[in-house]
């Protein structure tokens, strides 16, 4: 049968069996719409990143003489919308069958799904071959049980896949989690290689955005775009983050610094959520470089990097499956503010927050403690609404797709689903942020004062938070330590905290 087949702009799979077999009757569909550019306002590097991944997805098919039908922004027989194009081709050119691979987001599945109910044509679809883990394979594991723990789920996995195991039950270095060892400050030292970066030259592109009229966040620089958008990009990230960043992933995982945007961070999330790369494939190649060098290289810092992925990526594909459409609702600790203008422009004199936010502003891109412990501590301290935070999130990431952006930030980090992610909300007042970073030195605010104008914000809404929610947390155990140190406090300073909190919390413009 004359068959279309359609390959969404984060299914660039090279790998995928589609591109096995016979060819004959084959084409494939690619496509840049407004329908995927306008659904919230995405960082420009974004855009451009998905954009020129599939350009180069299309062209490798090509290529290989793989028949391709590739709709650019601005062609004229665009409908901008993915049911509007894929109605018209099959009509104007006569196929008798559609075929798609199933997509992450819900958004799309639905949409995939009418399609399908409307065409009158047959329709089949297809696993992406991506994920270690089925879409409904997490319900499964946790069947009977009541708390969802990553810990659980992620031994379960390592123990399948046999991955860093010893034995079928014994893991390798006789620990599954080295946690503990994974938190050092960075201070200056050891030295941090430069990103394996790029200097691409992608004007072009960016003028045919600007004539599309497509609103975007954030900033480019036009000849010095820096992210992995084919596979071979992708590869030599990996390799590069195999060589030169393993050895102190671990170490520096949750370090903070001004002036180190990576830190010993991968940047392979853009390659893995778009599919250039496998997370099995990345797992793999880790693990093989590490008994390559074992004698250099520790098991904790590659049993850190294993955890991501393994662990968390895959937990949270499998808990937004299980848990949506209702997920993008939650609001458990009924939040009701708007985001604070300056995570826009990153005008504030809080340097935790100007810093992490200018990192995203400029790169597209912020590491992960800078996303949970500042940028989402702050949100949730000052009881932002989580639409306001999702849409922020969903935007100005470069990886941010929802169903990994939407249990993260709803999730991980705002608490909105009410414990399910995260066993306790992730807040903390200013101490943690000094101890984890250099940040609080070249602050206008003094870390180690609580409530005096010159005082961190962190500090008092930190305690303000723990006050106003003490009683939905007495019963988490996790929580004992931090309220009864609340419980210890005079009326006197509880009343100083709750005042200049909402003084922060009603005006975070002026901080
Ligand atoms: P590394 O630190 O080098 O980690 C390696 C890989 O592990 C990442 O590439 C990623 O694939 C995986 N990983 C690490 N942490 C997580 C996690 N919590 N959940 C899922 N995968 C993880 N990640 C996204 O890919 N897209 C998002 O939209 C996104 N939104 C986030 C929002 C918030 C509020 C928070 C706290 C985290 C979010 N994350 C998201 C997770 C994490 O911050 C990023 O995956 C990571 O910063 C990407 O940079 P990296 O590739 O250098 O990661
Ligand atoms: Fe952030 Fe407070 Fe430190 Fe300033 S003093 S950098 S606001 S934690």
């Amino acid at each position: 049968l004359k068959t279309l087949r359609l390959i969404l702009g984060d299914q660039l799979n090279h790998k995928h069996s589609w591109y096995n077999g016979d060819q004959d009757h084959i084409t494939y569909l690619i496509m840049e719409m407004r329908q995927e550019t306008d659904y919230v306002t995405h960082h420009i590097q974004k855009v451009i990143g998905f954009f020129s991944a599939m350009r180069n997805f299309a062209d490798y098919l090509s290529e290989r003489d793989h028949t391709v039908i590739y709709y650019r922004i601005n062609d004229k027989e665009n409908q901008q919308d993915l049911k509007k194009n894929i109605k018209e081709l099959i009509s104007d050119k006569g196929f008798e069958k559609f075929e798609y691979q199933l997509p992450d987001e819900y958004r799309l599945d639905e949409q995939l799904k009418e399609l399908t109910k409307e065409l009158e044509i047959e329709t089949q679809n297809y696993d992406t071959e991506h994920f270690l883990t089925g879409r409904d394979e997490l319900t499964k594991i946790y069947e009977g049980k009541k708390q969802l723990t990553m810990e659980y789920f992620y031994r379960h996995l390592r123990k399948k896949f046999k991955v860093l195991m010893e034995t079928d039950s014994n893991p390798e270095g006789g620990k599954w989690n080295f946690d503990k060892s994974n938190r050092k400050k960075w201070k200056g030292e050891p030295e941090i290689p430069h990103e394996r970066g790029f200097r691409k030259d992608v004007s072009d592109l960016n003028r045919e955005l600007e004539k599309a009229g497509i609103s975007t966040i954030g900033t480019v620089e036009e000849k010095n775009f820096n992210w992995p958008t084919s596979r071979e990009d992708s590869l030599s990230v990996l390799n590069y983050f195999c060589k030169n960043l393993l050895v102190h992933f671990g170490d520096y995982q949750d370090a903070l610094h001004t002036d180190e945007e990576y830190l010993f961070h991968s940047r392979l999330s853009f390659s893995m959520n778009t599919k250039m790369l496998s997370p099995k494939e990345v797992i793999d190649s880790v693990i093989d470089h590490y008994y390559e060098n074992k004698d250099e290289i520790d098991i904790s810092q590659v049993e850190g990097f294993v955890r991501q992925i393994l662990g968390w990526r895959e937990y949270m594909r499998g808990i937004y499956w299980k848990e949506m459409p209702g997920y993008r609702k939650s609001n458990k600790l009924r939040n009701q503010n708007e985001l604070p203008p300056f995570y826009w422009d990153a005008k504030t004199k809080m340097n935790c927050l100007h810093h992490s936010i200018k990192n995203s502003l400029e790169n597209a891109y912020a590491h992960h403690i800078q996303r949970l412990m500042i940028t989402g501590n702050f949100a949730l301290l000052t009881e932002t609404h989580p639409d306001e935070v999702d849409r922020w999130y969903l935007g100005i990431y470069i990886d941010a797709i929802e169903w990994v952006e939407i249990t993260n930030t709803r999730g991980m980090s705002q608490f909105a689903d009410g414990g399910i992610v995260a066993t306790k909300p992730y807040v903390s007042s200013g101490s943690y942020i000094n101890k984890m970073s250099n940040y609080c030195k070249g602050c206008h605010y003094k870390v180690s004062k609580k409530t005096e104008e010159d005082a961190c914000p962190f500090n008092s809404l930190y305690w303000n938070f723990l006050d106003s929610n003490q009683e939905r947390f007495r019963d988490n155990q996790r929580m004992n330590m931090m309220l009864s140190l609340l419980d210890k406090k005079d009326s006197e300073e509880m009343e100083k905290i709750r005042s200049r909190a909402k003084k922060i919390i009603d005006n975070p413009s002026d901080f």
